[in-house]
């Protein structure tokens, strides 16, 4: 999907003025990207509809770079879809705060009942688990390994009692023992059936949790879309997690759940880990789907702060491969005129999410950062390829630091580099437009 919608934005680009028949022709081919991605057609239409709405007329054609702001249409109108802001859990005024999880065998219930047992442990809260699944073999010792990775007790009565009664007792359990949340983790089954519905029903009206959610396989496209409205219809749920969505490239279930429920997705499973469980950002979703990182917001913040000259010379520099530590310290603090690093690199195309985290810029360091580069020589600095292990120690003791600190920031430097390229080709393709001066 990323890949289509770059090529469409591409063909858009270099253009002075949109037509209508432009924004026609760029959403049929939107269109067909997002049913290629297995989004729910009813979606869809109206996804197109209202982005051509916006599109056509006044508001684009007054604006100097039409293209630059379709793209921001396309992304706004996305994230309105996945929902505006980001939703959080509702936590009962008077504890414990009740979850239930549930959702079809395999979409990963058990794993996410424990990450976000872990997340709200971080986050100060006493959660308890309980074992529900009584049915898949193995299933409550998946549970107990999961609770004791993430320090988190679990309530099980094994695997002969109804699920109705264990998730009772586990409640009190939980009140006794002074736990604020508790987490029934349930049983799927492999398609939704009514035997499954019924036990659901049956625990929510015994146990009346204060959240119901619903977790969802990303990775299911269409078929998540209906598992949610089946859920939604016969249980009624509070919010989504869609898991797995680190193996989610066409992006068709985040984009439909939402809209075809009209529930929130709450959050994002992002890795089998235990960590890897974040709250679901529709913003940044929109730009996940659209591939191209928050080009707008970053085009138009370098036009604020960056000075074209300097711009011009370092787009020689980096096309000669010239680009040295010097001017990566000259980077460093322009780049910190224009907010925080994290942000920046989190709005070039690429480099949102998981790359983020290995990339790894904590604005603290940027103390050592400096000081590593002003213990390194002239030459050292022009040209960072001699800086062998030797070397690499001295940099280390002169400037205060450790070798790994150094071999980090001479990987960060080469990253740099390549974003750099990136930028500058992003930069001209955004001149052709004619607003990047
Ligand atoms: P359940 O049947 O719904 O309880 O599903 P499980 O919790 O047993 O998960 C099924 C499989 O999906 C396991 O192998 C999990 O490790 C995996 N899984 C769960 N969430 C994620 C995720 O966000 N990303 C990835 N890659 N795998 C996940
Ligand atoms: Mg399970």
């Amino acid at each position: 999907l990323a890949e289509k919608l770059q090529d469409t934005f591409k063909r858009l680009k270099g253009k002075g003025k949109l037509t209508e028949k432009d924004v026609t022709e760029a959403m049929r081919e939107v269109r067909l990207a997002l049913l290629e991605a297995d989004v729910n057609f009813k979606v869809v239409k109206e996804f197109v509809n209202k982005v051509k709405e916006r599109s056509i007329g006044s508001e684009v054609l007054e604006s100097l770079t039409p293209a630059q702001q379709v793209i921001k249409i396309v992304n706004d109108e996305l994230t309105d879809l996945m929902g505006k802001a980001q939703s959080k859990i509702n936590f009962s005024s008077k504890p414990p705060t009740i979850i239930m999880l549930v959702g079809l065998q395999g979409a990963g219930k058990t794993t996410t009942t424990g990450k976000l047992a872990g997340m709200l442990k971080k986050q100060g809260k006493r959660p308890l688990l309980i074992a529900g699944d009584v049915y898949r073999p193995a299933a409550i010792k998946q549970l107990q390994v999961v609770g004791e990775k993430v320090g988190v007790p679990v309530f099980t009565m094994g695997d002969k009692q109804s699920p109705v009664d264990i998730a009772k007792a586990g409640i009190d359990h939980g009140i006794n023992h002074g736990n604020d949340v508790v987490l029934i983790d349930t049983a799927g089954r492999l398609h939704i059936d009514e035997d499954l519905m019924g036990e659901l029903q049956d625990i929510r009206s015994t146990v009346k949790p204060h959240e119901i959610l619903l977790v969802v396989d990303s990775m299911t496209g269409q078929d998540a879309v209906n598992v949610a409205e089946h859920f939604n219809e016969k249980l009624g749920i509070d919010g989504v997690i869609l898991t797995k969505l680190d193996g989610d490239t066409r992006g068709g279930a985040a984009l439909s759940v939402r809209a075809v429920t009209n529930k929130p997705i709450k959050f994002a499973g992002l890795g089998e880990k235990l960590d890897d469980l974040e709250p679901f950002h529709p913003d940044r979703m929109a730009s996940r789907i659209l591939g191209m990182g928050d080009m707008l917001s970053l085009i138009e913040k370098a036009q604020e702060n960056f000075d074209a000259k300097k711009a011009k010379e370092l787009e020689n520099k980096i096309k000669n491969q010239q680009f040295t530590f010097d001017d990566f310290l000259d980077q460093l603090q322009q780049v910190q005129q224009m907010g925080s690093i994290g942000q920046l690199l989190e709005m070039i195309p690429g480099m949102g999410g998981k790359q983020l985290k290995n990339l790894d810029v904590d604005e603290k360091e940027l103390v050592y950062v400096k000081a590593i580069i002003q213990s390194m020589t002239k030459d050292e600095r022009q040209n960072p390829s001699i800086i062998n292990g030797s070397r690499r120690k001295r940099i280390a003791i002169g400037s205060g630091t450790s070798v790994q600190q150094v071999n980090k920031l001479l990987k960060q430097f080469d990253q740099t580099r390549k974003m750099m390229k990136q930028f500058t080709d992003m930069g001209k393709s955004a001149k052709k437009g004619g607003k990047f001066k």
